[in-house]
């Protein structure tokens, strides 16, 4: 499973100039994973990597003679439009592929005279999502997040007595899961206002973002076959950014007794790169329960995953109004946290996901649930930031926000830094709501 190796040394550096940027989000230490082609051209959509502000284009690199010491498969896998057949490979074909990638991109290769031409601009390139989505889950997996919003819907009983034993989740909605750039329209659903005697269709007037992390499955599991806790890592591709779109009046009214439905399937948001399993290495952080609360059951608990099952990813949230968008303003900050809050860890997930049986297919997504902290302003949805509505937040401009309105546009980053490591990051993932459909 993917350990510290040469790839992770903070000292390299690639002939790619961007890539040895500070504030770079992709120097040659991260080599994050996308679906791309030419911006308005009729290419095919093919895998890249990213290296500072360009990206290498992996069917061009395939076509020199420089890739040595990954299959032909792998090769053949990354001209595909989608990264699954990649993906299905395993870790060892994703790991030969990052060292070789980061060997023949470091300052003083001689591959770089063959591999400058497999170069081109980010900004001249757009993405599609990086593969197909058979499935999509969505955890619960904040703690902070599952107390705030349960003591918002039962006041007398915020924090059911599943959570601490259960990484509880729920079968999403893939087909309305895009890419960054999403415009998607304010949906409509039943909602029924609390002293009202029925329920209306009205388009939704709680509409919310949700900062999560996205975990794509690489290679899955057969049927009726569980993934052990110890082998769990080796199955995750990579991760990536996930604003999971939610309609808090519409899910207040529906959510009882089968949970999340049409207030979280009109659309959700992911960032086009996703950085490997490996790639975050040197972000692993150990994990626990408060000592207080119920240990992990044994399918849910190894040295490894006490030792090393945290990620350290910092997360934020910004908000753009039409307003800010007119007069040229920056965005404003809503939130921020860190997925090291999370109550169970990536390779938890996927274990409990697969106990029974499931079977996890390459290009699966599981959604880490909202990562709020224990701060205030750690908290990763307006639900929250609004104490249920309660409380607008008042803007740097001076507008309000209880929810968000028609015209804005939420933006979220994600990076991971430490010291001895270099600072890598996950780009962003942004998304612009648009009136209801009339
Ligand atoms: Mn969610």
């Amino acid at each position: 499973m993917p350990q510290l190796n040469e790839t992770h040394d903070p000292a390299l550096t690639s002939w790619v100039e961007s890539a040895n940027s500070k504030d770079t989000d992709f120097p040659i230490q991260n080599l994050p994973f996308a679906i791309f082609r030419r911006k308005d051209s009729h290419e095919s959509f093919r895998a890249g990597v990213a290296i500072g502000d360009q990206v290498l284009d992996l069917q061009a690199a395939g076509d020199t003679d420089i890739l040595t010491g990954v299959s032909q498969e792998a090769i053949q896998a990354c001209c595909e439009p989608t990264l699954n057949h990649f993906m299905s490979l395993g870790w060892p074909n994703w790991s030969a592929l990052r060292l070789t990638l980061s060997r023949v991109l470091r300052t003083g290769s001689g591959a770089q005279s063959k591999l400058e031409r497999c170069l081109i601009p980010q900004a001249e390139v757009e993405y599609s999502l990086p593969c197909t989505i058979g499935d999509y889950t969505d955890f619960y997996s904040s703690i902070y997040h599952a107390t705030a919003v349960g003591s918002l819907f039962r006041p007398d009983n915020p924090l059911l007595p599943n959570y601490k034993w259960v990484p509880i989740g729920y079968h999403g909605r893939a087909s309305s899961i895009a890419v960054s750039g999403q415009k998607f329209h304010r949906p409509k659903g039943q909602i029924k206002p609390p002293d009202a005697e029925a329920p209306v269709l009205a388009p939704c007037k709680r509409l919310d973002y949700e900062l999560e992390m996205g975990i794509f499955i690489g290679s899955g599991n057969t049927a009726g076959e569980p993934i052990n806790i110890d082998k769990a890592e080796g199955h995750i591709f990579g991760l990536c950014l996930l604003n999971d779109w939610s309609a808090r009046d519409m899910q207040a009214w529906e959510y009882q007794p089968l949970g999340p439905f049409l207030a979280k399937s009109f659309a959700s948001t992911i960032s086009p790169w996703i950085v490997t399993f490996e790639a975050l290495a040197p972000f692993r952080t150990a994990f626990s329960h408060p000592a207080e609360d119920p240990q992990p059951l044994p399918y849910l608990s190894s040295e490894h995953n006490s030792e090393k099952g945290g990620l350290d990813i910092q997360l934020e949230v910004l908000l753009e109004t039409p307003e800010m968008r007119q007069t040229e303003e920056k965005p404003t900050q809503l939130s921020q946290s860190s997925f090291r809050h999370s109550y169970w860890t990536a390779a938890q997930m996927v274990t409990h996901h697969t106990v029974n049986g499931c079977n996890l297919q390459p290009g699966d997504l599981l959604g880490t649930g909202t990562q709020s902290g224990p701060k205030p302003e750690e908290a990763g949805s307006m639900l929250e930031l609004s104490q249920g509505g309660k409380q607008p937040l008042t803007l740097p401009n001076g507008e309000q926000r209880t929810f968000l309105e028609d015209g804005d546009s939420i933006t979220m980053r994600g990076w991971c830094e430490k010291d001895g490591a270099a600072h890598i990051g996950f780009g962003h993932v942004q998304s612009l709501i648009l009136p209801a459909n009339s």
